[in-house]
């Protein structure tokens, strides 16, 4: 069951395209699972092309009610969930590249213009990341497994959005691997000598 969902604002965000395409996949493949911030997209996406509408009036062409209905006639049914804009498992094809101990990453977008990227990272049962902090947002989307920090409990489907303030070291539970679709923008914030010998490791 899911229990941690974006904000509305980041919804709203995602649906507009005003957020890296990073943090927008992570949204994108929560919302692949989560019927309610599906909705939510739809909403701010109806809502959107409505301001859009509203804010633009160009005149019709003569035959543009005829189109319209045309076009219902031919349209696609809606699908019961999102689905996500990108394919997921082929972008996953990479190779795992082990960082530390039982934790392992593979890049799927490299960092783009607004210092944002976006990887998958599989942590074995019990392992943890070390305790780190954050120059800019991050947002995590569970696959598989579950993992804990200071600010909860987190399985297969949620959404956890963190920000600069925020300082933890994340834990895979026990049971199967935590493999989890992470977006970040600027760089981690490593505690200790430890964690910034290991930083260059992991490119983030
Ligand atoms: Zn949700």
């Amino acid at each position: 069951m899911i229990r941690h969902h974006p904000a509305e604002a980041s919804l709203i965000a995602c649906a507009a395209g005003t957020m890296p395409t990073a943090h927008a996949r992570v949204i994108e493949v929560h919302a692949a699972r989560c019927p309610v911030c599906a909705a939510g997209l739809r909403a701010a996406e109806a809502a959107g092309g409505a301001l859009l509408d509203a804010l633009a009036p160009a005149p019709m062409a003569p035959d543009a009610l005829a189109r319209a209905l045309a076009r219902l006639d031919t349209a696609a049914p809606e699908p019961a969930h999102r689905a996500p804009a990108f394919d997921l498992a082929a972008l996953a094809s990479g190779r795992w590249r082990r960082v530390a101990p039982g934790i392992a990453m593979m890049k799927l977008l490299p960092r783009d213009a607004t210092d944002s990227r976006l990887d998958l990272i599989r942590v074995a049962p019990g392992r943890a990341l070390l305790t780190h902090g954050h120059t800019g947002p991050e947002r995590t989307c569970v696959l598989t497994g579950a993992f804990a920090d200071g600010s909860g409990l987190y399985a297969a489907g949620d959404c956890v959005e963190a920000d600069a303030a925020l300082d933890h070291a994340p834990r895979a539970l026990p049971g199967e691997d935590c493999v989890c679709l992470i977006a970040t923008t600027h760089h981690l914030r490593p505690h200790g000598w430890l964690g910034r010998l290991v930083r260059p490791l992991l490119g983030m």
